[in-house]
């Protein structure tokens, strides 16, 4: 994953050749005039244009003559005094598109504001996210939005902050890495990456320090993790548990945890899915995606903090060997299940990797992450994920970080009442409650193999692939839950 773009930063810098692009708050003049552009020929063409630097409008000026660059860009940031983190990152994605020449040089000092180094970082990732594109199998080349792969284009932010700005950014680089991995996995098509390939990328993360474990299913077998491995035994190809551990905290410092679902492939098994639309299971192993992702990005950031991460993976196939609706099946915690449905099979993976992770680590808190229910999209649509939690302090954090990166979180509720819907007549559980509160009563599931270790269950499914586009994300998987996770880790348990 080759970045799109080179970037360095510079406290002034006298551009020459290509593009420069010139930050504008609204009703201000814009960054970087005097620099290219000394007889203002910018401010004049905005006049005409009745350009006010209105957040992400964007106006195009032929460069005068005598002018270093061959094009300039003025780019809009919107009222100063409401600028947010997320408009920094959106800015920066804006400036992505703009910026397909050989060399682009940004004035980011726009009068009116005061840039910091952490907007100035969250530009350049915003750039970063916003020129990610999954080409892997095209073998045709040369749309023109493309720059040609393996040669970057070299970027300079032009800053008074550039120097903390750089430090800054050293965190951006590595979200950005982090979210990009788990794009790239989603992406990627389930004939590519299944169980065993993704435990590889996983395995993978040791280059970065972080002490990877992949349980195979033999060993789980061991463990008793007969819910995970029914959802499994349909597939020709063996389920793995992908256990991460990042040590970048005090020895004494509980470790944190977040738990991933990897369904690399979804057909609902025996209770298959209709055709249409199924090719979108592949994006099935979202929040095992997330979860690498985020393992990446801490480790690559030296994050202060003991991290475990953990991801079941498995195929979910109809087969001669397929478990069948009506089958019952004891987890690793002892409790049974019925199957009542296959293709709410996320559930039966997470409950034995969640209830594995707490005995194992006893964790400060466990964080899961799963494109589990289709119930959660008919609630919240694309625009939130769905927050299950036991613990007040935990959910508000989370709540907060999703604000700050605009991963959004939306609480939904646990009850009792809600529980009641999965006993089962035959066995201690079953695996859907019904129709009514489906993502409620996944929840609940959940919430049987957490005993009382704080605990969130994230609902993406309709947030880790297939949401609308913007300006930092053109990919069909958003990566979803990475820059969210690493915001609650460094705002809230890092010494
Ligand atoms: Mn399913
Ligand atoms: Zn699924």
């Amino acid at each position: 994953m080759a970045s799109r773009f080179d970037i360095g930063f510079a406290k002034t810098a006298r551009a020459s050749g290509g593009v420069a692009i010139l930050l504008q708050a609204a009703g201000q003049p814009a960054a970087g005039l005097a620099d290219v552009d000394p007889g203002n020929v910018v401010g004049r063409a905005a006049e005409v244009a009745k350009f006010t630097g209105k957040a992400l409008k964007s106006l195009d000026v032929l460069a005068p003559h005598g002018a270093p660059v061959d094009r300039i860009r003025v780019l809009g940031l919107g009222e100063a005094d409401r600028l947010v983190a997320h408009d920094w990152l959106k800015a920066g994605g804006a400036a992505a598109k703009i910026g397909q020449a050989e060399k682009v040089t940004i004035y980011l000092d726009a009068p009116g504001v005061t840039v910091s180094a952490r907007n100035a970082a969250d530009f350049a990732l915003g750039m970063q996210l916003g020129a990610y594109s999954f080409d892997t199998y095209k073998t045709k080349k040369g749309d023109e939005d493309e720059a040609k792969p393996g040669k970057p284009v070299k970027v300079t932010l032009v800053t008074a902050a550039a120097s903390a700005a750089k430090k800054a950014n050293e965190v951006s680089d590595a979200v950005a890495e982090g979210v990009i991995l788990a794009r790239d996995l989603v992406n990627e098509p389930a004939n590519v990456l299944g169980p065993v390939e993704f435990a590889a990328r996983a395995k993978a993360l040791e280059k970065l320090g972080v002490e990877v474990d992949i349980l195979t299913e033999r060993e789980m077998k061991k463990l008793g993790m007969a819910a995970l491995l029914g959802v499994a035994q349909g597939s020709v190809r063996p389920p793995r548990l992908a256990v991460m551990h990042w040590k970048g905290g005090k020895e004494k410092d509980r470790s944190i945890a977040f738990i991933g679902k990897g369904v690399v492939f979804d057909t609902g098994g025996i209770s298959i899915k209709p055709a249409a639309g199924m090719e979108d299971m592949k994006g099935d192993m979202g929040g095992a995606a997330a979860v690498i992702g985020l393992m990446h990005t801490l480790a690559a950031r030296k994050a202060k903090a003991n991290v475990i991460g953990i991801i079941g993976l498995v195929e979910n196939m109809p087969d001669g060997n397929a478990q069948r609706p009506g089958d019952i099946v004891k987890s690793m915690s002892g409790q049974t299940i019925e199957v009542i449905n296959t293709d709410a099979e996320g559930r039966l993976v997470l409950c034995d990797a969640l209830w594995y992770c707490n005995e194992t680590f006893k964790p400060q808190f466990m964080v899961n992450l799963a494109t589990l229910t289709g119930a959660i999209m008919v609630a919240l649509g694309s625009h939130h994920a769905g927050l299950f939690s036991n613990d007040d302090t935990l959910a508000t954090r989370l709540t907060a970080a999703g604000l700050t990166t605009n991963e959004r979180l939306w609480r939904m509720p646990l009850g009792r009442e809600y529980d009641k819907m999965i006993d089962s007549r035959f066995a201690d559980m079953k695996n859907t409650g019904g129709r009514y509160a489906g993502s409620i009563t996944a929840a609940q599931f959940l919430q049987r193999f957490v005993k009382d270790t704080p605990w969130a269950h994230l609902d993406i499914a309709g947030t880790a692939m297939g949401s609308p586009t913007d300006e930092i994300n053109q990919s069909w998987a958003s990566g979803f839950g990475v820059r969210l996770l690493d915001e609650l880790v460094r705002a809230n348990y890092e010494g």
